[in-house]
């Protein structure tokens, strides 16, 4: 009898406890709580619940430059922003509980070297010219391969989804066309949004290759962009006037280091550029630090985007951008980590090194940029920069679902003060919780989805000792 009552009981229990479950789950359904990864995949509507801030970049949304709104909802339908306010009806929605919680765009990587992840810290002690002798012109003709850029590129992609980046610009050396395959694969089955800068050519055949990447690789991916990388100089200005015909003819941008040290002020950059006829609005220049008031005249007059990668200045010794300059010029730029030369993905400390750096030349904490301005820079100035900001860079009804959900509670960030100014001096990408591009969460709690970290490190490391092998000691 004792026995046969404690089975009843057990048996009692247990269908407490699934009926319990199946009652929580449908609340969840209705309510809170996400049940599975399958559920972020970009179709339907995910609401963004009861954010304490919300910088939707757009300042016909809220208060200020950001368009700033305290306690509001982020409203995604698809791969599309539907709705931002307070309150909003989102009946039949999976729900991100973001209480205590900001939420603002993606960042937008202007300027990237995702295979350069195999070359993190190396040649630390060189400056510009020696670090791409130590590093990266070695492996121009050496057989690196198709895998070499698949597991940098894999690796590179995690570490940019986790600091909130969801368009990332990759200026690939493609030392050859399996390298670039690879760099492509990875990128595509990344689901970040990117714009492939692809090194031309004099060479036709390799021209061909780049107009079939663009025809069966770029435009069927709704996520995938495309530019023409190449070097201005005078010693290499038949591939830049090739380069320069080659964007045209696809309708796309040419992408250029442009004055980034000293050593390139004895290379005829700005007379090159002249000479192809690609000084224009479909130029992103990398770097422009190393400028007179006519360049950046002449720049502005012409509307070249650039991209600040400041991180990489200071570490390659490259000198500091003159940014209230351009500014004061009306020009675009937007902020970059430029690869192997920042050696991690950290855009909160590029923003921080962007402001940073200008106080410290010139002492004075008032100069351009401020944080509103840096942020601004990162995420919708940097849209504005790639041409790409009538799809992304603020939180606009319409545009892309690319956004980002910072836990503003974790102990490097709390207590609430200035959350614009903590965004930019306190945050960390571990305070990074949900990232989405497309609509689809490609960081969820905290956590890169839809990885296999341990695989991805190995992997990159056998790709690195590869690479190694080819660089000089
Ligand atoms: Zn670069």
């Amino acid at each position: 009898m004792q026995q046969r009552r404690s089975v009843l009981s057990v048996f009692t229990l247990t269908l407490a406890v699934v009926l319990g479950a199946a009652l929580l789950t449908n609340l969840g359904r209705t309510a809170a709580e996400p049940a599975s990864d399958a559920e972020f995949t970009g179709s339907g509507r995910v609401v963004i619940r009861d954010a304490a801030m919300v910088l939707t970049m757009d300042s016909k949304l809220g208060e200020g430059p950001l368009g700033a709104l305290a306690d509001a909802d982020v409203v995604m339908e698809g791969n599309k922003i539907k709705e931002v306010g307070k309150d909003l009806d989102a009946r039949g929605a999976r729900v991100v509980d973001a209480r205590g919680k900001i939420v603002l765009p993606g960042f937008v990587d202007m300027h990237n070297h995702l295979w350069q992840s195999l070359i993190r810290g190396c040649a630390a002690d060189k400056e510009l010219v020696g670090w791409l002798g130590k590093c990266v012109i070695p492996l121009y003709g050496a057989p690196v391969t198709d895998a070499d850029a698949y597991a940098g590129t894999k690796l590179s992609a995690a570490d940019v989804v986790s600091t909130g980046i969801t368009t990332v610009t990759d200026w690939s050396h493609a030392f050859n066309i399996d390298f670039a395959k690879g760099g492509l694969r990875a990128l595509a089955e990344s689901k970040l949004r990117f714009v492939y800068s692809y090194n031309g050519t004099t060479n036709a055949a390799l021209q061909d290759e780049i107009r079939r990447v663009k025809r069966e690789v770029i435009d069927p991916n709704p996520l995938a962009h495309l530019q023409v990388g190449t070097h201005p100089s005078t010693g290499n200005f038949p591939s830049l006037e090739a380069s320069e015909k080659l964007a045209r003819e696809l309708g796309v941008s040419l992408n250029v280091h442009l004055l980034e040290s000293k050593a390139d002020l004895t290379e005829g950059q700005m007379d090159a550029l002249r000479r192809a006829n690609a000084l224009h609005s479909g130029l992103v220049a990398n770097h422009v630090i190393q400028t007179t008031d006519a360049d950046l005249d002449e720049l502005a007059r012409a509307g070249v985007s650039v991209a600040h990668n400041p991180l990489s200045n200071m570490r390659l010794a490259s000198g500091v951008i003159r940014l209230p300059e351009m500014k004061k010029r009306g020009m675009k730029v937007g902020l970059g980590l430029d690869g192997g030369t920042n050696d991690t993905s950290d855009m909160f400390n590029v923003m921080r090194a962007a402001v940073g750096l200008q106080r410290a030349t010139t002492t004075d904490p008032a100069v351009y940029p401020a944080t509103a301005d840096v942020l601004r820079m990162a995420t919708l100035g940097g849209a504005e920069a790639l041409g790409l900001d009538r799809e992304i860079g603020s939180l606009t009804p319409g545009k892309k679902a690319d956004l980002q959900v910072i836990d503003a509670q974790s102990v490097n960030f709390a207590p609430k003060v200035d959350w614009v100014n903590q965004l930019v001096f306190n945050t960390q990408p571990a305070n990074v919780s949900w990232v989405f591009v497309d609509g689809r969460a490609l960081k969820r709690d905290g956590r890169v989805a839809g990885i296999d970290t341990a695989k991805v490190v190995a992997d990159a490391q056998l790709a690195a000792d590869h690479l190694k092998k080819l660089l000089p000691q």
